[in-house]
């Protein structure tokens, strides 16, 4: 081991969030919980702190306790809840159209692709999204229910932190009749969730990006919904997620999901502020592009630098300390444009110079100074070191 360096900035809240110690306090209670289904005293115990972290993570989005499923991911909720209601929807009624707009993460987007490819044969109608990635709120007359199996969009998108006008949405599918899958996870703990307001069929978390363990995902499925799950086992939450349910993985998100609640308004002026601040020395870098438009999430700022390579600004960053990220999803090394920025409409050239920096509930002002002081070198040299092609 060396000595103490210079502290490390972590700006990629929107992949992980660094666990919360209310958190890491209520896993440290519950790491000895066994089984919740089993039927002696300490499966009645853990059912019982399973139980009241369901109620409370319910009271908390404005749902019913039994509309809380819990499963592994955000991935696995997302997963469930379209493939669920595709499937049922086809079943009851002979619907086959997943409506999806191009810019939704890829636990949404592959598991379209995998409805609409050739072992599934459902069709994919575009959900049309505007210059800045916001889907589009559709007519609920050119929704029909006896066509459209589920309509499904993002509340906030995690690479430039847009966010959707998804009570729109949910009010054209609810006058249509159709189900309305939202992928909320990046947005549960950071933007207030009321999900019997919004009226959504299903709704997906994920505690990870809340400051809650990683690996443990929120499925809001209201009671009337029917979903044919693609799941099969042991029948645990509600037959939607089978499989033994980690209890202190619940108690852990629930008590994270508290705090991130409890100090969401004040968090998002500080951390916007922050960000605020980013976004101006961002402003001054000569060709910059800003990709964040308001409304956005607070802590999210995603930009270009036409010139430099993506890869090489994180790199660059990564060197004098920055943790960031291009915010999107790398193949075996190879920088891809942004899907999200190509759907914008945005030259894939200028999209390879992609930059996201996400602050959350650890980031603070020298974190921000750090990063203000650094990034017009970075991308000087990174425009020096010129595009890969
Ligand atoms: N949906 C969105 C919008 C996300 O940002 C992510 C994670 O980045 C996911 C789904 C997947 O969540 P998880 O990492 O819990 O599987």
């Amino acid at each position: 081991m060396t000595g103490p360096g210079p502290r490390r900035v972590y700006a990629d809240h929107a992949a992980t969030s660094p666990l919360r110690p209310a958190a890491a306090e209520a896993q440290r209670r519950t790491e000895n919980l066994l089984n919740p289904a089993g039927q002696y005293a300490s499966g009645r115990e853990a059912r019982r702190v399973l139980e009241e972290s369901r109620e409370e993570i319910a009271a908390l989005l404005g749902a019913d306790p039994v509309e809380v499923v819990f499963t592994a991911s955000g991935t696995e909720a997302d997963g469930i809840a379209l493939q669920g209601l595709a499937f049922a929807s086809r079943r009851r009624r002979g619907a086959r159209t997943v409506v999806a707009p191009e810019t939704e993460h890829p636990a949404v987007g592959e598991t379209v692709a995998w409805l609409t490819g050739d072992v599934l044969g459902f069709d994919h109608a575009v959900l049309p999204v505007d210059a800045d990635g916001r889907p589009a709120v559709p007519d609920a007359a050119d929704l029909d229910p006896a066509r459209d199996a589920v309509v499904t969009a993002m509340w906030a998108n995690n690479e430039t932190g847009a966010v959707t006008d998804v009570a729109g949405i949910t009010a054209a599918c609810a006058r249509a009749d159709v189900p309305v899958h939202v992928d909320a996870v990046q947005a549960v703990g950071h933007l207030p969730v009321d999900f019997h307001r919004l009226g959504a069929t299903t709704l997906a978390a994920s505690a990870h990006k809340f400051g809650g363990p990683r690996s443990a995902g929120i499925l809001l499925v209201r009671r009337d919904a029917v979903l044919d799950s693609p799941l099969r086992g042991g029948g645990q939450e509600r037959g939607l997620r089978p499989g033994t349910v980690d209890v202190r993985a619940a108690a852990g998100t629930a008590a994270a999901l508290a705090a991130a609640c409890r100090d969401m308004e004040a968090e998002a002026a500080r951390v916007g502020a922050l960000r605020d601040r980013v976004l101006a020395c961002v402003r001054g870098i000569d060709g910059a592009r800003v990709w964040t438009t308001e409304p956005a999430l607070p802590g999210h700022a995603h930009m270009s630098f036409p010139g430099a390579e993506g890869d090489s600004l994180i790199m660059l960053l990564d060197a004098a300390g920055i943790d960031a990220a291009t915010g999107s999803a790398c193949s075996a090394g190879v920088n891809r444009a942004s899907h999200v920025l190509t759907a914008m409409g945005v030259p894939v050239e200028v999209a390879r110079g992609a930059l996201r920096l996400t602050l959350g509930h650890t980031t603070t002002e020298e974190d921000v100074a750090r990063i203000v002081e650094v990034l017009p070198g970075v991308v000087e040299r990174a425009r020096a070191a010129g595009m890969a092609y």
